[in-house]
């Protein structure tokens, strides 16, 4: 593990750390039985970069430590991100796309969104890097190389196949140290009147709303608009459009294209860079206040679960995912708490969570359970739904943020 010495959109060394989150294991490495006990952890620290205003974890791990087996496939995910990527997939061919256009996505993950985008007639390629996955998406029957996104991977790109209408890059943006690599492959790339589209978490959902569960140190840096149009007019790019989306707790999706390019900018990306100036995501004393927050947030999470303990109730967690992993070690919520948890993925059956050691099962009937603690919370509506006979047996949820809360 080493630490940035330099912003990671800006390169300058004039950012300060606001939020500690104590010493943490890395949030998507479930355990294996054999293997708990002996995982690494490292702190986990977030600094304000007062020259561009960017919000990103000190912290860098070795990046083929996360990617080259990747415990998730976005497409085992909840119905209402199935239908985001049909939605997204037709946007993208209605508004920028002539019939055959030629889409690349960098991180394509289980092909979420090739898949859409090959049903409406385009030539799709995807690139991950996580081998376990991208045999999964090749027998899709979609092409996709199996590497890292950055200049050299598209000049190879560039001898079989021609420049791309559009480049996709999901959550990708918020996964990497180097981004000043992937964008010179996109512009590389990248036809002149082409369109660069990507989607991340919202830097204005994570302070309005108070989810600190989305920090690990897998998810490098925190956008906002305002940083990111910096970032992109430092490779003659614009962003032209920006939507701000529901998805995973609050997600930007950004449109750019070269500054030459065809296309006006829209009254969106004005709109939403006002309302960042106006909450002061430029200053640090807005985030060290949001760290103030996370502390009593954390106290009184803290209490009500171990109120529910005093009681002698049964306490299990649902939703195991890299969010859960950083809510569990920051509050030091184990065994003595949760006595498993449950998730969707059956990649996880049978693993630990790290740093608290926590028994991942399969989802079952959620009998002789009295409190469910929702970590997997952003998907609540999904999941209290499919649960309808839980608590229709009495059974009630914790709901984390943004206060906690229960349900029904
Ligand atoms: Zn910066």
């Amino acid at each position: 593990m080493t630490k940035i010495q330099h912003c990671r959109l800006c390169n300058s060394d004039n950012f300060e750390i606001f939020l500690k989150l104590g010493t943490m294991p890395l949030a998507g490495n479930f355990l294996k039985e054999e293997d708990v006990g002996k995982e690494d952890s490292y702190p986990l620290d977030v600094c304000f970069c007062k020259n561009c205003a960017s919000v990103q974890v000190v912290e860098m791990i070795p990046r083929d430590t996360f990617f080259r087996d990747y415990r998730y496939l976005s497409s085992v995910a909840a119905k209402s991100v199935l239908e985001h990527f049909q939605t997204y997939a037709s946007e993208i061919k209605e508004r920028f796309l002539p019939d055959n256009g030629f889409v690349v996505e960098v991180a394509c993950n289980d092909g979420i969104l090739l898949e859409p985008l090959k049903n409406l007639g385009l030539n799709v390629l995807g690139v991950d890097p996580a081998k376990n996955v991208v045999k999964i998406t090749k027998d899709k029957g979609l092409d996709v190389i199996d590497d890292y996104f950055g200049f050299n991977l598209s000049e190879k790109i560039l001898e079989k196949y021609e420049k791309a209408d559009v480049i996709v890059g999901n959550a990708v943006f918020a996964h990497v140290d180097n981004l000043d690599d992937i964008l010179l492959g996109v512009k590389n790339l990248l036809k002149e009147n082409g369109v660069f589209i990507f989607e991340v978490n919202y830097l204005g959902d994570m302070i309005d709303e108070l989810q600190y569960d989305v920090i690990y140190h897998e998810h490098t840096m925190y956008h906002s608009v305002l940083a990111l149009k910096k970032f992109l007019e430092r490779y003659g790019m614009k962003i032209f459009d920006v939507k701000h989306l529901d998805i995973r707790g609050g997600t930007i999706r950004i449109y750019s294209s070269f500054n030459n390019a065809n296309f006006d900018i829209s009254k969106n990306v004005e709109y939403l860079i006002n309302s960042e100036l106006k909450k002061g995501y430029d200053k640090l004393e807005t985030f060290k206040n949001f760290a103030k927050k996370c502390e009593e947030h954390k106290s009184q999470m803290l209490n009500l679960l171990c109120d529910l303990k005093k009681q002698e109730k049964t306490i299990i967690g649902y939703g195991m995912s890299g969010r859960g992993n950083t809510m569990l070690n920051y509050w030091k919520v184990g065994i003595d708490i949760l006595d498993f948890g449950v998730d969707a993925s059956p990649e996880r059956y049978g693993r630990f969570v790290p740093g608290m050691h926590i028994p991942i099962k399969s989802p079952r009937p959620l009998i002789d359970v009295d409190y469910v603690l929702l970590l997997a919370w952003i998907f609540a509506d999904d999941i209290i739904e499919k649960e309808h006979e839980f608590v229709k047996n009495g059974g009630k949820f914790i709901i984390p943020f943004p206060t906690p809360h229960f349900s029904p």
